[in-house]
């Protein structure tokens, strides 16, 4: 078992989870960089943390899938004996945005698997892990952060299939908050509002969000950095919350806040 804390980061090839590896390598934890398809991205990841001197590895594995989910939990235990930190951050957006009196069932079926079922029982099984690594005194403590969206609470009428899926990952907090609090183990949501990465670099939905923010969008009125979402999972894996769980925090300009 590694000395340093180890956090586990599904999608931390690229975008959000690619900062949250970079700002958790330098709060000293060890990382494991979850991917799915971009090999060259998480390759590109580990080489940026190897500098930071921490130990570090990447794992594909697709978290829709259950038997990869578990290739993932054992890989990382074999590799470093403790996860002390879960970041499901892995998400997907439609490929299509269709009106919801459209929304095709493929389409649905695919973005729940991603973005709720696949954070729903990663979580389950980690956290099964950490009772035992608590338990044994082999950690004090744990945490697991779920990136979800201001879509949780916000609708879009052609994206529908997003929305409904990280408002299940509000819940998903929610009920691991809950739950796990008396082992030992926090859970937050962070909730990210338009950060540029990949996700948002289609021209139309660029033009689409440039045409809002010139508008007057949000009190901080401009795109958000991916570096900005990763402190805030940086300040949780620091211990600084330590009265806290179940609780959101919001990394969108202020965009939630409501002005009449
Ligand atoms: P991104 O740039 O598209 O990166 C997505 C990451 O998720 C990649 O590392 C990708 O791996 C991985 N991934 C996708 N499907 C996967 C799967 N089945 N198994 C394992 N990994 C998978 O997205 P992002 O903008 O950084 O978004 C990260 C999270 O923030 C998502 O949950 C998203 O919903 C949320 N979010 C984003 C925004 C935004 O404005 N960008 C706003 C609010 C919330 P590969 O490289 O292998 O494809």
């Amino acid at each position: 078992m590694i000395e340093q804390k180890l956090a586990l980061v599904t999608g931390g090839s690229r975008g959000i989870g690619r900062a949250i590896c970079v700002e958790l390598a330098k709060a000293g934890y060890a990382i494991l960089i979850n991917f799915n398809e971009n090999l060259d991205a998480a390759v590109d990841t580990r080489q940026e943390i190897e500098k930071l001197g921490v130990p570090v590895d990447i794992c594909q594995s697709d978290v829709t899938a259950k038997s990869h989910r578990d290739l993932l939990v054992e890989f990382t235990m074999e590799r470093f004996g403790r996860i002390d930190l879960l970041v499901n951050n892995a998400g997907i957006a439609p490929k299509v945005r269709l009106d919801i009196l459209e929304t095709e069932e493929e389409s649905y079926d695919q973005i729940l698997a991603a973005n709720l079922r696949a954070p729903y029982f990663l979580t389950q099984r980690v956290a099964r892990r950490m009772i035992n690594l608590i338990d044994e005194k082999s950690i004090d403590s744990a945490a697991i952060v779920n990136i979800s969206s201001l879509r949780s609470y916000t609708t879009a009428k052609n994206y529908g299939e997003y929305c409904v899926s990280k408002a299940g990952l509000s819940m998903v907090t929610k009920l691991f908050a809950a739950r796990l609090a008396e082992h030992g183990i926090q859970v937050f949501e962070i909730s990210p509002g338009l950060i540029e990465t990949d996700m948002t670099s289609d021209k139309s939905v660029r033009d689409h969000y440039n045409a809002k923010l010139a508008a007057g969008l949000a009190p901080i009125n401009r795109w958000g950095k991916p570096k900005e979402v990763a402190l805030a999972v940086s300040a949780i894996a620091k211990g600084h919350f330590p009265f806290s769980t179940g609780a959101v925090l919001h990394v969108d300009g202020g965009w939630h806040l409501r002005e009449l």
